[in-house]
């Protein structure tokens, strides 16, 4: 993302460079993020982004070149806590039995 160096250039400040902000500014082509973090923080393990999210992330031109980092998720199963037998799943995908 180009860096602005001149604030009188942009009319459109977003506050927080978090997921909202950054994709919002890529959608925008123009505007001055502030963050007030010092660094780039990486927590927890995995990002689930359901199908709005991807339709968002190809608006931005950006969905593509992240699908080739993901595993698409075919389906949900559900285990009992007590006995860690499966009771249940849910396929995602309509071509897709668990
Ligand atoms: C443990 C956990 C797991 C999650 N897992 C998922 C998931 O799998 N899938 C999913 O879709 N969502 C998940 N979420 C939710 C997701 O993280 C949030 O919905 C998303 O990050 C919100 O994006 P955001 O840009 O609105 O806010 P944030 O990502 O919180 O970004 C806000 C940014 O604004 C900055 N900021 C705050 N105040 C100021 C200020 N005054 N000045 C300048 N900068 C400021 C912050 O430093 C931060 O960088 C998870 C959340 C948590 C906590």
């Amino acid at each position: 993302m180009k860096k602005v160096h001149n604030h009188e250039d942009v009319d459109i400040v977003i506050v927080g460079a978090g997921l909202a902000g950054l994709t919002t500014a890529l959608a925008l082509h123009r505007a001055l993020v502030l963050e007030s973090s010092g660094s780039l923080r990486v927590t927890g393990f995995a990002l689930t982004l359901w199908t709005n999210a991807w339709k968002a992330l190809d608006v931005v031109g950006i969905g593509d070149s992240l699908r080739q980092k993901c595993i698409q998720i075919k389906g949900l199963k559900m285990v009992s806590p007590y006995t860690g037998l499966f009771t249940s799943g849910q396929p995602l995908d309509k071509d897709e039995k668990l």
